[in-house]
């Protein structure tokens, strides 16, 4: 059964994984609520506490929760709304990895497998349709100024044509 505030959830997430990004469309399907402090460690039905997430990343993360000893060395899973996440991990945008710069950030990706191949796979294919759709519209905006000049050579040529005689 949906988890009461599953709507609520995959609306304030934008219909994607708060951890990895997929959205519904890109799966093929609704996610999964995951409760960001687990149940069985106490967790409950706060706002706060829900994350709209894939079933992989809601796999991977299962019931961890950080132990003090774990806080203590920064192995932590960074919460999509809370953290600043691009303080903890970056793009390589060549690779489409992901490149940890802290060790909350190294622990996050992964105990999430953050750079699982068809996760990697989806960022550059993400990446190429972006540029892709940049070029588009460059192309169309070099295509409507070309369009512009000879518009202003036609007339120019019809004035030319007027004051010769022919
Ligand atoms: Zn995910």
């Amino acid at each position: 059964m949906a988890h009461p505030k599953h709507a609520q959830v995959r609306q304030r997430y934008n219909y994607r994984c708060g951890y990895c990004g997929v959205s519904e469309v890109d799966t093929g399907g609704e996610l999964t609520i995951d409760h960001f402090q687990p149940v069985s460690a106490g967790g409950d039905d706060r706002d706060d506490n829900l994350v709209y997430a894939c079933i992989r990343c809601n796999q991977y993360k299962s019931n961890f929760f950080p132990s003090p000893n774990d806080l203590a060395h920064g192995w932590q899973v960074l919460h999509p709304r809370r953290d600043e996440i691009s303080a903890y991990v970056r793009e390589d945008q060549q690779t489409g990895a992901l490149i940890s710069l802290t060790e909350s950030g190294r622990f996050h990706m992964a105990l999430l497998q953050l750079n699982r191949p068809a996760l990697v796979e989806h960022r550059v294919s993400q990446r190429l349709a972006a540029l892709t759709a940049a070029k588009q519209r460059l192309l169309e905006t070099e295509n409507a100024q070309l369009r512009a000049t000879s518009a202003a050579q036609e007339t120019y040529i019809a004035r030319l044509r007027q004051l010769l005689g022919f």
